[in-house]
């Protein structure tokens, strides 16, 4: 572990060091922000006695952010921000987090602890393929590896080619991703007979996108690596919230840093453990942005508050299902299309990219699948997804396309799964 003390904590004082940060997050906002604490509710540090008490504050949503741009909500003076990050959203008003000093060496000690948590030394290579930028993804696996003693190979984004001879010639142990992009390099190095074996490749870090446990078996399996799902978003300080560790059973929570409820999305109500709905984060230890009740729209659940395997305390979460704006409504049935990923890719035929497409006829929903496929397809194979499909989902798909691989157009950054030409 990067941090024991921290990592394997009493439940007694994990939870005592937890009001303490809250205690100090408040008194951070009422100092720093009056908009910010007039929008608690008139709710301080002196309402916090346990825990619970937090589920008096009020919920702070996406919007509540985005009409914030840019430091509307920020708790710290300009002189004091080192940088800012920005939320990768394609449309409207971006949410902007600003980081201090202090929030960068955050960052990098719960990113170092991620790597540690993955079996990452000191003595290893790790190469970073999420861009460089405004994007958070690179910087944060950048500043772990840095703090953890590793060497860093910062690539970026694209050129795949090079990127897989990168792996090659710098003995790179551990490689670092938005979620699918493992498949484009695999699919550059099949082009390339490129093979995964001859490398020193052991560890794949990768998130930023929900990925189905099948999509991850067929990365493991063809680039012979043992993959971490890390999860973290710009406006909780980045990549590096929670990783699963080698025991692989959810995803630990940095606790003592983060406070991390599940709501009922429809009435906002606190779930207990092990019910399935929104995730929402408190920071503890953040400067620039500190969230009080932040609504992420991650739909998961929380798996175990007991003592992992590994020696982890902190409570462990279940790999995110989709994100409540992700869910897509179909002939009056409800899904994510991580559910519909599952069901293909335990299809060997099938390759790995696939699409959704969501029409409107005549006032009637149409949703068509295309799918890339290694080989020819017989009929059976068709007919046995769509009835998987509506056993598993409720719903008949009017039509599955099977395509040749490579049909889909893959694009820079995260993957296009969904095109809802509805409205
Ligand atoms: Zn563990």
């Amino acid at each position: 572990m990067f941090q024991p003390e921290f990592e394997q904590m009493k439940r007694a004082d994990l939870r005592a060091l937890q009001i303490e940060r809250l205690k100090t997050t408040l008194d951070r906002i009422a100092t720093h922000n009056s908009f910010y604490a007039e929008k608690l509710n008139k709710l301080t540090s002196r309402d916090i006695r346990t825990l619970e008490d937090l589920e008096k504050f009020p919920l702070m949503t996406k919007d509540d952010l985005r009409i914030g741009y840019p430091f509307k909500y920020s708790c710290a003076t300009h002189s004091d921000f080192m940088r800012i990050h920005m939320t990768s959203g394609t449309t409207g008003t971006p949410i902007i987090n600003p980081f201090t000093r202090n929030d960068i060496e955050q960052w990098a000690t719960i990113m170092a602890r991620c790597y540690v948590a993955a079996g990452v030394t000191s003595k290893d290579v790790v190469q970073i393929t999420p861009s460089f930028g405004l994007f958070n993804g690179g910087f944060g696996f950048h500043y772990g590896a840095e703090k953890l003693g590793a060497m860093i190979v910062p690539f970026g984004t694209g050129r795949s080619m090079l990127q897989i001879k990168f792996l090659k010639d710098f003995k790179v142990n551990c490689l670092t991703a938005i979620s699918s992009y493992p498949l484009r390099l695999m699919e550059v190095a099949e082009k390339e007979k490129f093979d995964f074996h001859d490398l020193e490749l052991r560890v794949g870090i990768f998130g930023a996108e929900v990925w189905s446990d099948e999509i991850r078996k067929r990365i493991e399996d063809k680039m012979e690596i043992e993959t971490f799902d890390i999860i973290g978003m710009t406006e909780t300080g980045g990549v590096g919230l929670g990783i699963d560790c080698k025991e692989h059973n959810g995803i630990h929570i940095w606790e003592d840093e983060y406070l991390v409820e599940i709501i009922n999305p429809h009435t906002a109500k606190v779930l207990e453990d092990s019910k399935e709905g929104e995730m929402v984060v408190t920071t503890l230890n953040r400067e620039g942005l500190p969230l009080i009740r932040y609504r992420t729209g991650d739909i998961t659940s929380i798996v175990s508050r007991e003592l992992c395997a590994c020696g982890r305390t902190s409570l462990r979460i279940n790999r995110l299902k989709g994100r409540t704006d992700d869910m897509l409504k179909i002939k009056g049935v409800n899904f994510y299309p991580l559910q519909l990923e599952s069901i293909l890719m335990k299809k060997a035929s099938i390759g790995n990219h696939y699409q959704i497409v969501l029409e409107k006829k005549q006032g009637r929903d149409i949703i068509r699948v295309m799918i890339e496929t290694q080989e020819e397809v017989s009929s059976s194979l068709s007919s046995d997804i769509s009835t998987e499909i509506y056993d598993m989902l409720g719903f008949h798909v009017d039509k599955l396309d099977f395509l040749p691989e490579g049909t889909i157009p893959r694009v820079p950054g995260k993957a296009v799964r969904v095109v809802d030409k509805r409205n």
